[in-house]
């Protein structure tokens, strides 16, 4: 194995990080995930996560967790409905879809990302997850690197792999690309106890996901794990929007008022939403650029959004660091390559061309779901799938 006695560092503890590192340990690699998080519990996670089958199912199956998986997975969670702004529903799946087809590139599963980290940490040793670890800087020393983190503490690594997520700060150790703003921004909401908090949301959803598209703006939705419900109004607004807006995104009477005015058309069928969300959480979109070249290093590489943010329209970001957890993996435990530096450039140009063209397709996505046309379109798209 090229690794072999090496020491590999991987700094974040997201879905990209927590895969490599189980698919390095498995197979008798000295790999540690240091995490910026104080613990396993100490931040909510996000929306739920759409696993494909040809990249995050398959990390899965490789590292022998896809029977967990199955056990854990949303029933049900990726049945869809498109709507307009009125709430009447154009398209559903909800009675042909199968509740189960794995193995089927378009069975789609829906995980809670806390369930899907938990998973992660429960297959590795905890000796493997360094807590608390807040990367500030590296310095070269001799073949490898000496880290430093916030709280004082240093760790040696003959391989560093950056998996710390979209805003990484390491990432300019291995190239200074920017990733460029998509123009659209997410206000992203999340409704506890919802089939008594938000009753006719909560019917209408069923347990699934729905889009609803009106006048260049829509509001995305879908079924947590323990009757949570996490939505996105999504709309087109500059970048600064959501520092310069004065809204306290601790107010959801505030919001209310702002969701009256920005969404006007929309019928009030929706504010159930919004009046009972404790707080929103704007999120700008950004996208990297298609053209991203670097030189290769021999001991440093990216995985994950750090290499490669990209809009969430195709679903395909967690699917994306997965694979490339998969596919990092594989060429620095095989030895058909000749040194790691090797094993690393041939990760990165497939990784690079294979993000570049998702990235494109996420970008158009998310466009095509903000233009005038957004239902016509995404009715169409779902039709011919
Ligand atoms: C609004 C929105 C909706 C999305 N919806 C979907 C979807 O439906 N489907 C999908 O596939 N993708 C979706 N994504 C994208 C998806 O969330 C990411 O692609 C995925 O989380 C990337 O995984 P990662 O491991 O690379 O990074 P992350 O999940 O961001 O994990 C990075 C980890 O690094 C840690 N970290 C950060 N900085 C440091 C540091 N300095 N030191 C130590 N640790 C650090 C963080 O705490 C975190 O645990 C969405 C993204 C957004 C913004």
């Amino acid at each position: 194995m090229l690794i072999a006695n090496k020491k590999v560092a991987i700094i974040g503890g997201g879905p990209g990080g927590l895969t490599l590192a189980k698919l390095l340990v498995m197979n008798g690699v000295d790999a540690i995930v240091y995490e910026r998080d104080t613990d396993r519990n100490a931040r909510v996670q996000g929306s739920p996560l759409d696993m494909h089958d040809e990249s995050g199912l398959a990390a899965l199956r490789k590292a022998g967790l896809l029977e967990e998986f199955k056990h854990n997975y949303m029933v049900g969670a990726d049945r869809m409905q498109i709507m307009n702004e009125n709430a009447e529903i154009f398209y559903s799946n909800h009675e042909h879809k199968a509740l189960e087809n794995f193995g089927a590139a378009d069975f789609r599963p829906e995980i809670d990302r806390g369930v899907l980290r938990k998973i992660l940490l429960n297959s590795l040793p905890e000796s493997r997850v360094m807590w608390d670890h807040h990367f500030i800087s590296m310095q070269q020393e001799g073949e490898g690197w000496c880290v430093q983190f916030k709280n004082g503490k240093t760790a040696y690594a003959d391989l560093v792999i950056v998996a710390d997520g979209a805003n990484s700060k390491i990432r300019t150790y291995v190239t200074d690309y920017k990733a460029f703003y998509s123009g659209i921004t997410m206000l992203e909401g999340s409704i506890h106890n919802a089939k008594n908090t938000a009753p006719t949301i909560s019917k209408l959803l069923k347990g699934g996901k729905i889009m609803a598209f009106g006048n260049n703006k829509n509001i995305l939705m879908g079924q947590k794990a323990n009757d949570e419900i996490g939505f996105y109004a999504s709309m087109r607004v500059d970048e600064n929007w959501s520092t310069e807006n004065k809204l306290n995104y601790n107010d959801n009477a505030q919001l209310l008022e702002w969701f009256r005015l920005t969404y006007p058309e929309w019928s009030t069928i929706w504010h159930e939403l919004i009046a009972n969300t404790q707080s929103f959480v704007p999120r700008p979109i950004y996208c990297i650029p298609f053209d991203q070249e670097w030189e290769t290093k021999n001991n440093l590489t990216l995985i994950g959004d750090a290499a490669h943010v990209m809009p969430p329209f195709a679903g395909e970001g967690v699917n994306m660091a997965m694979l490339d957890a998969l596919e990092l993996s594989q060429n620095l435990i095989s030895d058909t390559c000749s040194n790691s530096k090797e094993a690393i450039e041939h990760y990165e140009i497939k990784m690079r061309k294979r993000a570049s063209e998702v990235a494109q397709e996420s970008l158009e996505n998310g466009n095509k779901m903000h233009s005038i046309n957004a239902l016509e379109t995404m009715l169409t798209f779902f039709k011919n799938h």
